[in-house]
């Protein structure tokens, strides 16, 4: 399988060698030439396959280059259940993404998918777990080693840390605003001792940390000589690692290929749905996907009238589902490409006109850049947007009907979701973090904490590994130097 960029001027390249990569070099995101289909008899004999069996089957389509015995041991050390050990209580751990139903009522039925058992109790350790033992293998198999450079406020950064600690050839330097994170966030990362792993909290907001890791992925010769990469949502293992899912969840959720099921995903950078997306044009037979949104609407506006409008600072806005706070989504330029029939040229064009002025219209109305907003349907795209008070009410209405607590960014998908239910079609909200993780929300909508999974019990008296640092460029260089001995 051969993946060529979005925007039309890079050469193709095979699965291994953009494992290690982020954008492609003319600036635009890989996807594969074609995507490989799934028949009906495939999805009937994978009904029954384990988690990892049936990651081997959809991966083994999009990594052809890596031998197969190799693939199969990656996946089968992944995804097993003592990495994926924090299920609720009731739901089978052995499942990997268990499905929680919560309301089962006039042919319609609402349930959850949990896909943050893993590690960091997010679902980034979904895809961020094969991450780093395919990062490994790639690595020993070049005899090179690798300096994972980023910013983090919370989520993505402890997901990359759990997911490389200890691993050959690799070390991590992870920013963070300090004293910004939530003491559990905080504790999660910083309690980390693997000598590989290096937290530098940075006395500054969240943009500094990521001008900073900005300014140093601008000098290439530094990048080259220190060998540092990035493990961001464009990364495309980790999109081709959430397809799985998909098919997970529509496999669990049916009995038959006749069947339809809907996905409501709490979305910010696009990553996440748009591996539903690519589910969806494999075959899967999903009927809605459902974009679900906090106040940053970014993907809700388009989606609602055909207008992609990227924010300013000043209009992004700190919420309750900070994981979702987001002013442009990274990776919604894979979709735009696919409802262009993948015309790169005009591709390229618009997403210029995103960096000069900041958008582009496809409503088909005067003036506008195109009238592609009329075949959205045809993708199966839905969305919808939620507030801080939406928040609180849904994780208590789900804690009084159902009793199960969910989390901040659970509870906008659960909102949405309900807004597109249809007769006879399953909806599954993915789960994407447990509520432990977001827990001054939880206190505020039901008066106590939140579970904390066993093992979490006091991790903020764990001692902590971190570097202070003032938010300066010339410095965090002179640390990874020090540190990498290159
Ligand atoms: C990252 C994250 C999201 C958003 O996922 P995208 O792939 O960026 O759309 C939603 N919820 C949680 C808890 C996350 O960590």
């Amino acid at each position: 399988m051969q993946y060529i960029s979005t925007r039309g001027q890079a050469p193709a390249q095979n699965f291994s060698q953009i494992l290690l990569g982020g954008l492609a070099p003319d600036g635009g995101l890989y996807l594969p030439v074609e995507y490989p289909q799934v028949s009906g008899a495939e999805l009937d004999a994978w009904r029954k396959l384990s988690y990892a069996d049936l990651a081997f089957e959809i991966l083994k389509k999009f990594a052809t280059d890596i031998p197969e015995a190799d693939l199969k041991a990656l996946v089968h050390r992944t995804y097993t259940p003592a990495v994926y050990c924090n299920a609720r209580k009731g739901d089978d751990a052995a499942q990997i993404t268990p499905l929680h139903v919560l309301e089962e009522k006039d042919g319609n039925k609402l349930v959850l998918q949990a896909l943050s058992n893993g590690p960091t109790l997010a679902f980034k350790d979904m895809a961020m777990q094969l991450l780093g033992n395919l990062f490994e293998y790639a690595l020993a198999k070049q005899n090179a080693e690798l300096n994972i450079f980023g910013a983090t406020s919370g989520d993505t950064g402890s997901a990359a840390e759990y997911a490389m600690r200890g691993k050959k050839g690799i070390r991590v330097f992870m920013l963070s605003p300090h004293k910004k994170m939530s003491a559990f966030q905080t504790a999660q990362m910083f309690s980390l001792q693997d000598p590989n792993i290096f937290n530098i909290a940075v006395e500054g907001v969240f943009d500094d940390c990521q001008d900073m890791v900005k300014a140093v992925s601008n000098d290439l010769e530094f990048k080259n000589r220190q060998k540092i990469g990035t493990v961001n949502s464009i990364n495309w293992a980790r999109v081709v690692a959430q397809v799985v899912y998909y098919f997970r969840g529509y496999l669990a959720a049916t009995t038959s290929n006749e069947q339809k099921v809907s996905f409501t995903v709490p979305s910010g950078n696009f990553g996440n749905i748009c591996a539903g997306h690519i589910a969806r044009m494999m075959g899967l037979p999903i009927d809605k996907l459902v974009a679900a949104t906090n106040e940053n609407d970014v993907l809700d506006e388009f989606f609602r009238t055909g207008v992609y409008r990227v924010r300013k600072s000043a209009e992004t806005y700190h919420t309750s589902s900070p994981s979702m706070d987001i002013s442009k989504a990274s990776n919604f330029e894979r979709f735009v490409f696919d409802l262009l029939g993948r015309d790169s040229a005009r591709l390229a064009a618009l997403f210029r006109k995103v960096e000069t002025e900041g958008g582009f219209d496809l409503s088909g109305k005067p003036g506008s850049d195109g009238d592609e907003f009329r075949k959205v349907a045809q993708y199966g795209f839905l969305s919808g947007k939620s507030t801080h008070a939406d928040r609180v009410d849904t994780i208590r209405d789900v804690h009084a009907k159902y009793g199960v607590t969910i989390d901040t960014h659970t509870a906008d998908g659960v909102k949405v979701a309900r807004e597109h239910l249809t007769p006879g079609v399953t909806m599954i909200v993915l789960e994407t973090a447990l509520p432990a993780k977001f827990n001054e929300t939880i206190r505020e909508a039901l008066g106590r904490d939140a579970e904390r999974p066993a093992g979490f019990g006091n991790i903020e008296a764990l001692p902590q590994r971190f570097h202070v640092m003032k938010a300066d460029v010339a410095q965090v260089k002179q640390y990874i130097a020090g540190h990498t001995g290159l």
